[in-house]
Formats: C-alpha cells, sequence, structure tokens
C-alpha cells in the first residue's frame, strides 16, 4: 500500500508530463534522498517508470518519472447515445478496446449488459482482474453528492436509481456514477487539455449544453450536485419555453436541438450545423441569423462565467465541424462583448471534438479520478 506521501507523488506525476526527483522533493518540501527512498519502492512496485529526455544545452538533463501506462487499469461506460459504449483505458488515459451494447433502459437488465460484457473486454487485453481499479459511469442528468445514485435523468426516465450499487454487486468493482459534462471536464484534467490547470470550465455543445468548473484542481459539485446547469441559465428573459418548465434557457437559443428547430422552422435546405454554415457562408440571411442567435447566446453565457469565474481557461467540446465557421466567430466576439475590458481577451478558448468514444472515455476517467483522490491509504 502507498503512503501518503507516495499518494502525493502519483498526484504530481499525472498532473504534470513527467517529473524529476528533484522537481518532486521541491515540490513535497522533502530531500531528496527520502523522495528516491520513496521512488524505489514505487518502481518496484512497477507503478512509475524512469524515461530520459533527449539532451538540451548543457548538463546531463535529469531522469523524468512518470506513471506507467500498465499500472492500472479503468473501465467507462456512457448512457449518452441511443447504445451503451464501454471503453478500457489505460493510466495515460488511452483507450485500449471498447465494445457497444444495446441499451436497455430496465436498470437491472441493463447492470446485466454491462457487467456481462466486462470479463471478455478486459481478458483480450491480456489484463488481470486485480490490474482494473474501477469503473466510472456517465449519463445526462443528476447524480447524487456520493456520485453513487442517478436522481433524476430525464434522458433515460430514471429517479433515484442506485446504478452504482448494483454494478458494484454484480461486477466487484468501485462504480463512480457522473453526470456527462463534468466527466468530460474530469478527463480534460486528469489526461488532456486541462492537465496542468487549475481553475477551468469546460462547456459541452450538443443536443443539450452542459458545463462543469474545476476550482482550485477539484470539481465543483456544488451544494446539491447541480453547479454547472449551464443549459437553464435564462438568456432570455420571457423567451421560448424550454423542456425544464422556465422560458428563454440557453438551452432553447443555442443548443444543437434548438438550432435544428431553427433550421426546420425558417425551412432552411440544411439537416446539420456544418451544413447551416455552408448555407450561411453562400449568404443565407436565415442561416447567419439562425448562427448568430445561438452564437450571442452561448458567448454570453460564457461571458458570464469569465465574468464571474476568471478562469485559467475555456474549454469547448463540440462535435466534427460544429464549431469551425460563423458560429465561433460570434461566440468569440459576444465573449469579448460581454466581458470587462480589463479581462477582455485574456482568458484562452481551447476546442476539443468530440467522438463516439469521448463520453465512454470521460466516464472512465472518472474512476481514475476517484482513485487519484481516494487512493487506499
Ligand atoms: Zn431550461
Amino acid at each position: 500500500m502507498l503512503n501518503a506521501h507516495q499518494q502525493q507523488i502519483i498526484r504530481l506525476l499525472i498532473a504534470s508530463h513527467g517529473m524529476s526527483r528533484t522537481a518532486i522533493a521541491q515540490n513535497m518540501k522533502l530531500s531528496k534522498a527520502a523522495i528516491s527512498t520513496l521512488i524505489k519502492e514505487m518502481l518496484h512496485a512497477g507503478l512509475v517508470e524512469e524515461s530520459i529526455p533527449e539532451a538540451s544545452g548543457q548538463g546531463r538533463p535529469s531522469v523524468l518519472l512518470k506513471m506507467r501506462a500498465d499500472s492500472a487499469y479503468f473501465l467507462g461506460a456512457s448512457l449518452l447515445g441511443e447504445a451503451i459504449t464501454l471503453v478500457l483505458i489505460d493510466m495515460h488515459g488511452r483507450a485500449l478496446a471498447n465494445r457497444v451494447l444495446p441499451l436497455n433502459l430496465d436498470p437491472e437488465q441493463l447492470t446485466h449488459a454491462i457487467a456481462d460484457a466486462i470479463p471478455p473486454l478486459v481478458a483480450a487485453q491480456g489484463i488481470s482482474t486485480d490490474q482494473l481499479i474501477g469503473l466510472g459511469v456517465t449519463l445526462s442528468g443528476f447524480v447524487d453528492e456520493h456520485q453513487a445514485v442517478c436522481v433524476q435523468s430525464a434522458l433515460l426516465g430514471w429517479k433515484d436509481v442506485p446504478l452504482a450499487e448494483m454494478l458494484k454487486a454484480r461486477t466487484g468493482l468501485e462504480v463512480s456514477l457522473e453526470n456527462d459534462a463534468k466527466a468530460l471536464a474530469v478527463s480534460e484534467k486528469i489526461f488532456g487539455l486541462a492537465k496542468k490547470v487549475r481553475n477551468f470550465t469546460l462547456i459541452s455543445h450538443s443536443d443539450g449544453i452542459g458545463s462543469a468548473h474545476f476550482f482550485q484542481g477539484q470539481l465543483h459539485r456544488g451544494a446539491h450536485g447541480a453547479a454547472g446547469e449551464i443549459a437553464h441559465c435564462t438568456i432570455e428573459p420571457g423567451g421560448r419555453p424550454c423542456r425544464c418548465g422556465k422560458r428563454g434557457c440557453l438551452d432553447t437559443l443555442a443548443s444543437l436541438t434548438a438550432i435544428r428547430e431553427n433550421m426546420r422552422d425558417k425551412a432552411i435546405a440544411a439537416q446539420t450545423l456544418p451544413e447551416l454554415e455552408i448555407q450561411a457562408a453562400k449568404g443565407s440571411r436565415a442561416a447567419i441569423a439562425i448562427l448568430h442567435q445561438a452564437g450571442n447566446a452561448l458567448g454570453l453565457a460564457i461571458a458570464n462565467i469569465v465574468q464571474m469565474n476568471d478562469p485559467e481557461l475555456i474549454v469547448i467540446a463540440h462535435h466534427p465541424g460544429a464549431f469551425d465557421g460563423l458560429l465561433q466567430t460570434v461566440v468569440m466576439q459576444a465573449i469579448d462583448a460581454n466581458v470587462l475590458p480589463s479581462i477582455m481577451g485574456k482568458t484562452p478558448i481551447s476546442t476539443i471534438v468530440l467522438d463516439d468514444e469521448s463520453w465512454a472515455r470521460a466516464a472512465a476517467s472518472v474512476a481514475a479520478y476517484r482513485f487519484l483522490i481516494h487512493l487506499p491509504e
């Protein structure tokens, strides 16, 4: 078992692309000799490995320590699409294998489907069960503060489903549930663009819009687990009705669902956002108007986040080709137009493209994150 210092070393290594013993010692305010002893045990246990960077400039480059990719494995299941996607990742966040399973909305049957798929998936990679640390599940909706119960999901039609307990009973694995945008933020924090960032916001632009925040290196869940529900921030008071019962929510103006509805209402010859962008580029005023409305609403919502939280980074996750044209331009303009001039242009905005596996990988990251923050004593 790892002691508290070794757990801290693991956190430092995960948060970096590798660190020298000297840098670890300085960070932890321990002697280099003490660090070397701790690391010797971790090398012996197969948790970390040494890598020697290319020599640059004068002197011998110091040996960097990194987590070994094969030191631990995590599973993730996404319940966001029309099927369940199950993915296996290693300690570097790389997806090694996946399975697509039929989605049965009955929690009991869903539990059986996931549990039955795990042993062959893992065995095919030659991984032993003791290397498999946990299972993360991502879904659209609210999850309780223990990440064990799906409190409510309109998409799944669930209320108070203790899915983590059900899956644990069938698989023997530690199971953590997480809302979709929060899972994606966790994934970017431990394996992606936000690895070295302590304060950032992720915005997911999909059929609905989600967001999640990291403050001081910690995921912000809020008092009821509902932090980051940007979709239902009122952007247009008294605007069009939203599925949540309110009016003028961000989702009614800028989500892919809203954009598609607008395309139908205005009888535009486009089915998807990339096709709408093509119409706008050709000069269709109706297409330009829809993209302006969505971009202004999304930009205003992001500007309010920047103004309130002053994050180091904003990450926008979007579908392929769905944040490249006029929509992106208008979002950027609206952000700049709605923050104080003194912070205008100071928040970097990065984008990532969602693919079929993104949500399942994010779910697996949730299991990895839980492992890292609750390492056994
Ligand atoms: Zn709403």
